[in-house]
């Protein structure tokens, strides 16, 4: 077992050391010094770096995008640095600060990820373990609509950052619509069950904006296979067709049939009434197109996810370097 190791069989190595590859000399003839960089450095020190988790919109989409949600806090500039990774600079470090923290950005449902830029910020998209998704609570009860009872109901999923305005004002009661923080390798059930105040568990239906699951086809995140449209050859390739209506929600249903309350039957009439009004993002048709047709970049990210998990390496492409694992 322990016989020693015969160099002279190997004709890789012995090969490897007889030809070495000549390294080439190189003398450093520049030094860039603080002086050199710090007017590039005060340039960008009032800027954020964003991106779009699972999409990759084209800049001109972007540009848009962002003026129409910071545009008061005076965008001076928005600059592509790596695929769908943008560079935003503001008139003023006082705005930049003002929109870091502004509260959470979505586009066409999927978070916008957000962080200041410093000399030292690596432009890649790192694994992202926690973030905020909207979660619409099906025919929940007015009663329950309250920030107490929410906050509980939510718990099961994650943490509850805010409710909706419309939620808030009491305007739509065919569901009720909250901002949860949830990990991304989370199970994101279609029910979650809470006890009453009459001790009945009730099972309730929910539905996710946005969900960051990725594709076992092209490892894109927000989709999976069954929705990719990048099939593997032979397949016809989806096009995009505006989403179906929703016609109909099924609400809470009690565990005991025999004692169904009036309460879910209400809910359940509401529901088909107003069952146009369920979209809950007005942009969201316009962006849905524009970022489809940029669907065959959408890989970046879930790399980064999965290099997460560890399977896959990531990136490479633009400017973004390997990101860090955690
Ligand atoms: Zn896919």
């Amino acid at each position: 077992m322990n016989k020693p190791i015969n160099l002279t069989n190997n004709e890789n190595l012995s090969s490897n050391d007889c030809n070495p590859i000549p390294t080439p000399v190189l003398t450093p003839v520049v030094t860039i010094d603080f002086d050199d960089i710090k007017e590039e450095l005060e340039l960008w020190e009032s800027a954020v770096v964003c991106y779009v988790l699972g999409a990759n919109p084209l800049q001109n989409v972007m540009e848009g995008y962002v003026r129409r949600i910071w545009g008061k806090f005076g965008v001076d500039k928005v600059s592509l640095v790596g695929k769908g990774i943008y560079l935003v600079r503001f008139a003023t470090m006082e705005n930049c600060e003002k929109v870091l923290h502004s509260g959470f950005q979505f586009f066409d449902s999927k978070p916008l990820i957000v962080k200041p830029w410093s000399p030292d910020i690596n432009f890649s998209k790192d694994p992202i373990k926690k973030i905020p998704i909207w979660v619409q609570l099906q025919g929940l009860d007015v009663k329950y609509r309250g920030d107490k009872s929410l906050t509980k109901i939510v718990s099961q999923l994650g943490v509850m950052l805010k409710v909706d305005q419309a939620t808030k004002n009491r305007d739509k009661l065919m569901y009720a619509r909250v901002l949860v923080e949830v990990s991304v390798d989370q199970p994101f059930p279609e029910v979650i069950h809470f006890i009453n105040e009459k001790g009945i568990q009730v099972d309730q239906q929910v539905k996710y904006d946005w969900l960051p699951v990725s594709c076992t086809i092209c490892g894109g995140m927000g989709h999976d296979k069954v929705k990719c449209t990048r099939k593997p050859p032979g397949h016809t390739r989806k096009v995009w067709v505006p989403k179906p209506v929703q016609l109909e929600t099924t609400t809470t249903q009690p565990i005991q049939p025999v004692e169904p309350t009036n309460v879910f039957v209400q809910a359940t009439k509401f529901s088909r009434i107003v069952g146009q009004q369920l979209k809950p993002v007005v942009t969201s048709t316009t962006y849905q197109a524009l970022s489809e047709s940029d669907n065959e970049v959408e890989s970046d990210v879930d790399m980064s996810m999965k290099n997460h998990a560890g399977s896959v390496h990531s990136l490479g492409r633009g400017v973004a370097s390997p990101s860090p694992n955690g």
